[in-house]
């Protein structure tokens, strides 16, 4: 088990009072060397703590004190300190199955570990969930979490995950349920595996046998040009329209049932079905926004000012804000340690880089303010396949866009692109042919990144 290192200690924080230092590894915690940041946030939740920490080889006992529920002012390289738990599954849908060689390691690392499902909203197959984990999970109020239903016909699962644990592991997620806690699913669409009668199937199972999910999305699976699994294509535009059709004739059905709809299309599906959104209502609190549903309505509202989508799943309760949790996972906020500000003097029109889905978003929000603001749809080489979301979206490929594009614009690039300043493939926005402005990809950020020389007003 790795000893939790201190990257980081806020000036003036409990923590600082006491004397530690960055770059202090954390030998226990109120006599405990915490498991994870879970553990760690739970030992901390006291007035008067021993710490002892590692510095260079020396070990050291500091008291740290706190007043008034402050926080205690560490960050910590890592939310896991034991090992992650990675999957047992070999599915053929398997996104990390299809990257290219020679990525950060940490891209191949394939968890299935509820802890990351609760601190990160990554999702789980509940296939190596143990009665320790079901313990933990009820005791600590671990919810809500993150489950990866596929399918809730066990043949059709275990084929699919290619494991057959996968034909039993649901049962993890009925007794999840009955202990109350808060579970959103999600469905990996893959055509001619588990769409059509076998997505249908899945739904009545849901409705059946998992009436409590808090939500479940149907995403469209990835497929890049290094996928070496012959059954597994992207969906033709008529697939996507039966996924939508079948989706909302089925949220019909929930709500007549349940009186919520329960089950949502990704809105990849409405762009490959060249279907408008449903509106921003209909998600309800877009539980699974960052899953790509109801995105692309809540970046309209939001860049319109309108209703922004507060009530965002995340940790609950007392884990609501994890002191101490590094930024892993796409579901965190992301950092854009480069971000360069053009001054405002050099700009001669903006031009917005994101990938094709998006620009097919924001496109129709910048067009009815006459100025000279543009879109470029980058597109995706480097993944290529049906990769065009800008999540996914590579440094040689946003060079590529750049190196056509006019100087002394000023270009403002989604910073879903980026994990600490770079990009997938390792390269960083100073490696780019021109400068770019980094901006959080909601529809509020872009409006005030561009509200100024427009002469708009801000949004909230
Ligand atoms: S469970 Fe997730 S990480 Fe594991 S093989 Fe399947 S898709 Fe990949």
């Amino acid at each position: 088990m790795a000893l939790p290192r201190v990257v980081a200690v806020a000036h003036g924080s409990p923590a600082d009072r006491a004397g530690v230092l960055p770059g202090d590894e954390i030998v226990a915690l109120d006599g405990r060397l915490p498991r994870d940041i879970i553990e760690y946030q739970l030992l901390a939740d006291q007035e008067r703590l021993g710490l002892e920490v590692n510095r260079g080889g020396l070990e050291l006992a500091l008291n740290v004190e706190r007043e008034g529920g402050e926080p205690l002012g560490l960050e910590i390289d890592a939310a896991l300190f034991d090992r992650v738990r990675t999957c047992d599954n070999h599915c053929e849908f398997c996104f990390i199955h299809q990257l290219p060689k020679g990525m950060r390691k940490s891209l191949y690392v394939r968890d299935d570990d509820y802890r990351l499902s609760f601190l990160y909203g990554n999702f789980t197959t509940l296939t190596r969930f143990t009665e320790a984990d079901f313990e933990r999970v009820v005791s600590e109020g671990l919810s809500p979490l993150f489950v990866s239903v596929h399918a809730t016909d066990p043949e059709v699962r275990a084929r699919m995950l290619r494991n057959r644990r996968g034909a039993t592991s649901l049962r993890w997620l009925r007794a999840l349920l009955d202990a109350g806690v808060e579970v959103h699913g999600q469905v990996v669409v893959c055509p001619g595996v588990n769409d059509g009668g076998a997505l249908e199937g899945t739904l009545a199972g849901v409705l059946d046998e998992y009436p409590e999910l808090s939500s479940l999305a149907c995403v469209p699976l990835g497929v890049s040009r290094f996928n070496r699994e012959a059954s597994m294509r992207p969906h033709s535009p008529q697939e996507a329209k039966a996924v939508v059709d079948l989706v909302e004739e089925w949220q019909e059905l929930f709500l007549r049932c349940l009186g919520r709809r329960l089950v949502y299309a990704a809105d990849e599906y409405y762009l490959l079905a060249a279907r408008p959104f449903p509106l921003l209502e209909s998600y309800g609190a877009v539980a699974q926004h960052d899953n790509g549903v109801g995105m692309s309505r809540a970046f309209e509202a939001s860049f319109e000012g309108r209703n922004l989508v507060e009530e965002r799943t995340g940790p609950s309760g007392f884990f609501r804000s994890l002191e101490g949790a590094p930024a892993l996972g796409y579901r965190a906020p992301r950092q854009a340690p480069e971000a360069v500000t053009l001054s405002p003097a050099r700009w001669a029109g903006v031009t917005v880089l994101t990938g094709e889905y998006g620009a097919r978003v924001i496109e129709p929000l910048l067009a009815p303010l006459q100025e000279d603001v543009r879109v470029v749809a980058v597109r995706n080489d480097f993944f290529g396949g049906n990769i065009a979301v800008a999540g996914l979206l590579t440094g040689p490929d946003v060079a590529a866009a750049l190196a056509d594009l006019p100087r002394g614009r000023r270009y403002l690039l989604p910073d879903s692109c980026l994990s600490g300043g770079r990009f997938l493939d390792g390269s960083s926005i100073g490696d780019l042919p021109q400068p770019v402005e980094v901006i959080a990809a909601d529809g509020a950020s872009l409006r005030n990144a561009i509200a100024p020389a427009l002469g708009l007003a801000t949004a909230r």
